[in-house]
């Protein structure tokens, strides 16, 4: 299924992502209530990669909005102070946003979003924090399903109605998991693996070339670059890819050609999608792929 992605995200200014069916924000820059409208109320869950300024100041209006018996649900890195602050500052603010739930989560941890949707936090390095203290997490979204254990396939339907009346319909089936789309967050391209087999990819490009920028990196955090990503998307199993969170600095042409010269450089066949600085783009997996 080719779900309805759309996102705003620019390095240092604002981020956030939204996949429509899922119910389901990824970050929450400013500009998503004004962007999205209406479609923004259908939110029930939001998880919050970090708490840097440009991927949480879109939550005051946002909860404002939509907050109602325990939802909207906005999952947060738990050793992250920015989030409690916020909101009981909030809860003074606008007091019906006390209907909302604030829930700290680490790595390792799996959320149920919708029936046999389960997103999973993943502990990324773009803050620097010891282990076990959970700062900065990057998030995969698994799709559950429940297929025939290799063992009955060659059943028939007959012989199979007769052993679920007698064990039960768990008793040949299993779980089976497939990891539907994945968001790294703001992160540096470290370990290839964790991505293997996502069927959407969403990684951050904050920069193109070797110039770390003194504002995106003054307070240490690590970012990626375009060809660090493509290097891993080409050594990996992934469906697709959508590129996100560049430099505001560097032009759409600029970004075009070099997402281009690698993609031939490193023959990468899967489908490769942009989000430019600047620009809501809806409905990604619906546009055009660069490499098209
Ligand atoms: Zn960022």
């Amino acid at each position: 299924m080719k779900y309805k992605i759309s996102a705003y995200s620019t390095a240092l200014f604002s981020t956030w992502i939204n996949v429509e069916e899922l119910n389901l924000l990824i970050d929450a820059g400013d500009g998503l209530t004004a962007s999205l409208l209406q479609k923004s109320r259908k939110i029930k869950n939001v998880f919050i990669t970090h708490p840097d300024r440009d991927h949480l100041n879109g939550l005051p209006q946002f909860v404002q909005l939509n907050s109602r018996d325990g939802f909207p649900r906005i999952y947060y890195p738990k050793d992250s102070g920015s989030f409690p602050a916020m909101n009981s500052f909030l809860t003074k603010f606008d007091p019906h946003v006390s209907l909302s739930s604030w829930i700290g989560i680490e790595d390792k941890s799996r959320i149920e979003i919708k029936k046999n949707i389960v997103v999973e936090a993943i502990r990324n390095e773009h803050v620097k924090s010891p282990l076990g203290i959970h700062k900065s997490l990057s998030y995969k979204i698994f799709e559950i399903k429940n297929k025939l254990k290799p063992e009955f396939l060659s059943k028939s339907g007959n012989e199979i109605k007769e052993i679920v009346a007698k064990n039960g319909r768990d008793f040949i089936t299993e779980k089976v998991e497939s990891n539907i789309l994945s968001f790294s967050g703001d992160t540096p391209v470290d370990d290839y693996s964790k991505w293997d087999g996502s069927k959407v990819l969403m990684h951050e490009a904050t920069f193109l070339k070797n110039d770390g920028d003194t504002q995106i990196e003054s307070k240490g955090n690590k970012h990626s670059r375009i060809d660090e990503v493509l290097q891993m998307v080409k050594e990996i199993e992934i469906g697709s890819l959508i590129l996100n969170h560049f430099s505001s600095r560097y032009s759409k042409n600029e970004i075009d050609r070099t997402v281009i010269k690698l993609i031939d450089e490193l023959k990468i066949q899967i489908p490769v999608f942009l989000v430019y600085p600047g620009e809501i783009k809806r409905d990604i997996l619906r546009t055009k792929p660069i490499n098209e």
